[in-house]
């Protein structure tokens, strides 16, 4: 009998899958590759919202853990996946300058506001205004973590490369069964695919379908990523990561015309230089209305869990939901109140 089923590999399986490695627990992921919001992810680490000057919700505790969690993995793994990144905020008015004046005044806002404003960044993005600079940003390349950790777990006979039939489970007071494989506990970490998953599709997890496109602009010469209307992140050898898209209402997996129509339109008021769209990329955020995560148990069953619900901010956010969710587990701690995805019971689960 293993310790733990777990079905997904994006950053909330891999982190949960971490932490028990970690806590000496066995298990056995099935990651199918149905769904791959974090491997599309731009990884940024990012605890500032740029468009308000607002920190993100619970970014400062969640970045110190983030931190060492990563470092972690990588000598885990004996790979680096994690690094330093700067970003800097292109601002269009006096009015912003000031507002990011104000903000870096407050104390939460102060270690990750720079004051010292750059006035330029690279002619190809002229600016009217300065530039600031997001401190303590740094940057997981989520597609190089996953391809390492699934090979390892792979190689370790703790991972299988196969979609999970949801009705194949078998729940008992005591385990549960899957096709053979017996375990205490099951935990779900299948983001937006969660829409299929018959034991938490009550949750309402609308998702939000961001794209991006690739652009060569080898006469941009930007080493640093710049946030205006967009993102601009270098990506090396003259390429960059242009976008991301927001909507909530589009739910079909492929690109579209109009989220690469909108990206261009914003990158042309923003660099002067010549630039070629070489692709564009999709994926699903598992994104929730009220902008939390959800974590806990499912309501009848008390073996079976969910790991979910991290919208824009996974690689902020998994490793500390993983961890709220197996000291539930393992240490009977109640889920924190915002993570707990009991918040949507009442109003949502319909009892058998
Ligand atoms: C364009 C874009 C850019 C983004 N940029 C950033 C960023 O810069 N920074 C940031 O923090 N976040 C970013 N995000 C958000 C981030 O990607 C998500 O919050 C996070 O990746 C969600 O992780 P997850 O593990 O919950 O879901 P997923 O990554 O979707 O993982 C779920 C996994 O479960 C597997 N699965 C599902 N169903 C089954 C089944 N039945 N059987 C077997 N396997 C199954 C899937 O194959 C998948 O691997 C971005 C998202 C998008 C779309």
């Amino acid at each position: 009998m293993l310790d733990y089923i777990i079905v997904g590999l994006g950053l909330g399986g891999a982190s949960t899958a971490f932490r028990l490695e970690e806590m000496g627990q066995s298990f056995l992921v099935f990651e199918d590759g149905s769904v791959n919001s974090s491997k599309v992810a731009g990884g940024v680490m990012n605890p500032v919202i740029l468009k308000r000057f607002t920190l993100a919700w619970q970014a400062d505790a969640q970045l110190k853990d983030a931190k060492g969690f990563y470092k972690r993995l990588e000598n885990h793994l004996n790979t680096t996946f994690f690094s330093a990144v700067e970003i800097y905020r292109k601002f269009s008015s006096v009015e912003e300058q000031n507002d990011w004046f104000a903000a870096a005044d407050r104390s939460h806002l102060a270690p990750f506001l720079d004051t010292k404003l750059k006035a330029a960044i690279t002619p190809g993005i002229p600016s009217e205004y300065s530039f600031g600079r997001v401190l303590q940003t740094s940057k997981v390349d989520t597609r190089k973590l996953l391809n390492t950790y699934l090979e390892y777990l792979l190689r370790e006979e703790k991972l299988r490369k196969e979609r999970f039939f949801y009705e194949d489970l078998k729940v008992s007071e005591d385990y549960v069964e899957y096709r053979g494989v017996k375990a205490r506990r099951i935990i779900f970490c299948d983001g937006f695919g969660i829409r299929k998953n018959p034991f938490f599709s009550y949750l309402p997890l609308g998702g939000n379908k961001g794209e991006y496109i690739i652009i060569k602009a080898r006469e941009l010469q930007l080493e640093v990523t710049v946030k205006s209307s967009i993102f601009i992140s270098p990506l090396g050898s003259g390429m960059y990561a242009v976008g991301a898209t927001y909507n909530n209402q589009d739910k079909t997996p492929g690109p579209t015309a109009e989220a690469r129509e909108e990206l261009v339109k914003k990158l042309e008021k923003i660099i002067t230089v010549p630039y070629e769209v070489v692709d564009q990329v999709v994926g699903i955020r598992p994104s929730t209305a009220d902008r939390r995560p959800l974590v806990g148990k499912h309501p009848e069953m008390d073996n079976v869990y969910c790991c979910n619900g991290f919208g824009s901010r996974g690689v902020l956010i998994a490793p500390a939901a993983s961890a709220e969710l197996l000291n539930l587990i393992e240490h009977a701690q109640p889920v924190s109140s915002e993570y707990d995805l009991a918040r949507f019971t009442r109003k949502h689960f319909k009892r058998n």
